[in-house]
Formats: C-alpha cells, structure tokens, sequence
C-alpha cells in the first residue's frame, strides 16, 4: 500500500498470529480496569431494573455502569442506583434511533425493547458512526462496545494510507461488512491492555496489524504483529504519533493524531460525567503519580480533542481553554497525591 510507518527498528515483529486462537483475558485481571468492582454481568434470566420508567425500552440488572448508552442517548438514559436507567421514554424517532443505537452498543446486551425494533437493520447501518463531520471528518465511534474491553469505546480512523482501528470493538459481523466498506483496518492500535477486546476476530477478519507496548502484552496479546519497546515517542506515517504514557498501565500510549489535533487517549485521561477531566484513580493499574506526571507531559502536544476508551470525549476551543483546564486539573491532582509527582 506503499504506506510509510515506523521505522522497523523500533518493532519487534512475531511469528504470523496463531490463528483460531480466540484468547480471552484472565479474568482474574478484570479488578484493574474501568468496570465498577461489583460489576459481574449476571447470568439466567433478563431482570428488567426497577429503576426504569414504564414503556418500550428498559435497563436489565446486567448493566456494568459503562456509561456508553448514557452518553450515547442523554434523553433516553441515566444513573440511576449506580447502573443505567431508562429515565424518560425515547420521544420522537430521533431519540428512538439514538437509543437503539445505545442497544447496539452496549457491552452487556442489558438494553431491551417490549417489541423487536423494526428498524434495527437501519441502525446498524449508521456504524461506525460520524462524531464531528467539521473537525473530524475522517474519525468514527465503532459502537459495539465489549465486555472484554470493559465496554471501553473504540474508533476508526479512515485515511487514505491504511485505516487504524483504535482499541477494539466487539466482534460482529455486521460491524465487520460496515467497517470493510470504509476500506476495512490496516492496523489496529491497542493503547493499553485492558481494551483489547475481541483483537483477534478482528485481526483474523480485516488482516489488521496489531500494535501494543510490550510492556502491556499478556498471553492472549502474545501474538500481536508489532510490539512497541522502550519510551518512544514513535511515529506512524506523518500524520501520527504514538507517545508512551505510562502510569494507568505501564504500556498506556496515546495516539495523537496530528491533522485533526486528536489524542487518542485510552484510559489516561477522559472527562467524566457531569464533572471535569479524570483519569480514574480507582481504576489505576500501575502508578497514579506517574499517571499524572504523563498527563502534564500532554501539554507539549497539539490538541484540542481527547477521544478517550472510558469515560467521555471533550472537544476545547483552543489551546488556551485546553491549557487551562489541565493545569487547573494537574493542580488540584498534584496536592491531592501529595505533591510529588514524578518529572
Ligand atoms: S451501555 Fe449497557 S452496560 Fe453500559 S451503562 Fe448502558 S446499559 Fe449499562
Ligand atoms: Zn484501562
């Protein structure tokens, strides 16, 4: 494809990927990631919450508290009692297409209908779907959030020397065909080891080239195609940059995607409902301090998007609002955790 990426130097390229090896990661690992402790999907028969207004749509106490459909359909779903609810019956079909957009996506198929949506075909047609048609024309929501990933979100950068799937979708078929028809995935950028969801079903599908730092690799990424070692930063063709910032995990990279000002940013940094910028201590894996250390290390990059896996996206106007926001989130963090962050 005559594409210019990393210097292969900087790689360590594996055996070809066994394939039919559909890893799952240890559960036992799930505890470090971003899904509530108490999250369990249950299992048995589909419990619809009590926290639901009466109608069509409906919440089942599987609900891992992902957030997706909240951010997905704000009219249609809440927090209610610590998972999602239906608040407030979809209104007109805007908001019915938006909510079963969210039934699509959610990672635990807690999202019901009383009857089987009619147009479900139609919405699956809308994946990946568009975020901003003005500054981000060639950037999409993959939906089909997974349960493996911790109902993290994925994207699809399209461009025009090799598609990069960024984390990993739930596997399906129809997604597959959707994504296929925007000229499928060269590569698929996994930021940290806790989103890497269904790698193989994708890789086995589109031929994507997987890339993760080494320091995250476990057994069911062992046979990802490229390994990032050492600290980097490492370029992708021109447009790209992958830059190493440990701290939610020790591989946590960001790609920054530098056309569109995009850091990509996995789970080192995202805003949260209802509130500012977070980088969710809680579900801190490695150093929280040197997770913070690496957010101030952001402020050299030229962004205004951050399209995080968990928790929400958040667009600043310029680089002043941007700057501002950070420092006054660094600040407060800083004192927090005793001042002394690691530079
Ligand atoms: S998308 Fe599903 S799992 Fe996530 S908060 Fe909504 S109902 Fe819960
Ligand atoms: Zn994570």
């Amino acid at each position: 494809m005559g594409i210019l990426f990393l210097p292969r130097a900087v790689f360590t390229s594996l055996p070809s990927p066994i394939r039919g090896a559909r890893g799952r990661r240890d559960a036992s690992k799930r505890g470090r990631a971003l899904a509530p402790a108490n999250a369990t999907a249950q299992r048995g028969p589909r419990q619809r919450r009590s926290q639901n207004v009466e109608g069509e749509f409906f919440v089942d106490e599987r609900c891992i508290d992902c957030d997706a459909c909240r951010w997905m359909a704000p009219d249609t779903f809440a927090r209610i009692g610590e998972k999602s609810a239906v608040f407030n019956q979809p209104g007109d079909e805007e908001e019915r297409f938006r909510a079963l957009q969210a039934l699509l996506s959610c990672p635990t198929g807690s999202i019901g209908t009383e009857k089987s949506p009619v147009e479900i075909r139609r919405v699956q047609e809308t994946f990946p779907l568009p975020i901003d048609e003005q500054s981000l024309p060639d950037v999409r929501h993959c939906g089909y959030h997974s349960k493996d990933s911790f109902g993290a979100t994925s994207y699809l950068i399209v461009h025009p020397k090799g598609n990069i799937l960024v984390d990993s979708p739930r596997y399906a078929k129809v997604l597959a065909r959707r994504i296929e028809m925007l000229g499928g995935a060269r590569f698929m950028f996994l930021t940290h080891k806790d989103d890497v969801g269904d790698h193989h079903a994708w890789h086995e599908k589109l031929g994507c080239e997987r890339i993760l730092h080494s320091a995250d690799v476990e057994a069911s990424t062992a046979d990802v195609e490229m390994q990032l070692y050492g600290d980097g930063p490492w370029s992708l063709g021109a447009d790209f940059d992958l830059i190493h910032t440990p701290g939610h995990s020790k591989g946590s990279v960001c790609l920054f995607y530098k056309p569109r000002k995009a850091l990509f940013t996995g789970d080192h940094l995202a805003t949260s409902e209802g509130s500012d910028l977070n980088m969710f201590e809680k579900y801190n894996g490695f150093s929280v301090k040197l997770q913070l250390s690496n957010i101030r290390k952001l402020l050299d990059l030229d962004f205004l998007w951050v399209l995080p896996g968990h928790g929400r996206r958040v667009r600043f106007r310029d680089t002043k609002e941007r700057n501002s926001a950070l420092e006054a989130f660094l600040a407060a963090k800083e004192i927090e955790h005793d001042n002394s962050v690691i530079i």
